[in-house]
């Protein structure tokens, strides 16, 4: 899944654990529901428009979801950062892996030696494996990752949990001040 789907998905963690008490273990459950939520979506990713580590500078299509996806993550980013920050932070945690197994080794020439592969996301996707029946629901999803139109499945994935977490807040506000 795209930075965005997995920043909201940080925000409706968060905001549903607002009221957690004491807040040293509202942080925990917060990192790891947002760290393991990551399996959980980029195991889904197998139907939505995703072609992974193919760069597709010629097909325009593949270039203004690029744009797109940048320009809504740095918006996120404005607007949730300071509010969600460990939240967000663990969201993408996973993420880091390409960064260190790609970015760093493709355009700086730079390996770190013990993480030459993805640790991280090898790690979550376990654990979302893990979760009884999801691997089992996950082979009957139809591969649409080269499949253009697949992209709404993602934007409706993302609109449904950004109302979820405007809603979970909604209800935090009404129930009273939250925990400290
Ligand atoms: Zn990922």
């Amino acid at each position: 899944m795209q930075y965005p789907t997995h920043i909201a998905s940080g925000i409706l963690i968060d905001n549903t654990a607002r009221r957690i008490h004491p807040a040293w273990l509202r942080m925990l459950i917060v990192a790891t529901l947002c760290y393991g939520a990551h399996g959980v979506l980029d195991g889904l990713d197998i139907s939505v428009y995703d072609p992974r580590d193919l760069l597709l500078f010629n097909d325009s299509f593949w270039c203004f979801f690029q744009v797109v996806v940048a320009i809504t993550t740095y918006w996120m980013l404005v607007v949730y950062w300071k509010k969600h920050m460990l939240a967000i932070t663990f969201s993408l945690l996973p993420d880091l892996d390409w960064v260190m197994v790609w970015f760093l080794p493709k355009c700086f020439h730079i390996v770190i030696p013990f993480w030459k592969t993805p640790i991280l996301h090898g790690n979550v996707m376990r654990l979302a494996r893990s979760i009884p029946l999801f691997n089992t629901a996950l082979e009957k999803l139809p591969d649409l990752r080269l499949t253009r139109e697949a992209v709404l499945i993602e934007i409706a994935l993302f609109i449904l949990i950004m109302w979820l977490a405007r809603k979970a807040a909604k209800i935090q506000v009404a129930a009273g001040p939250r925990s400290k």
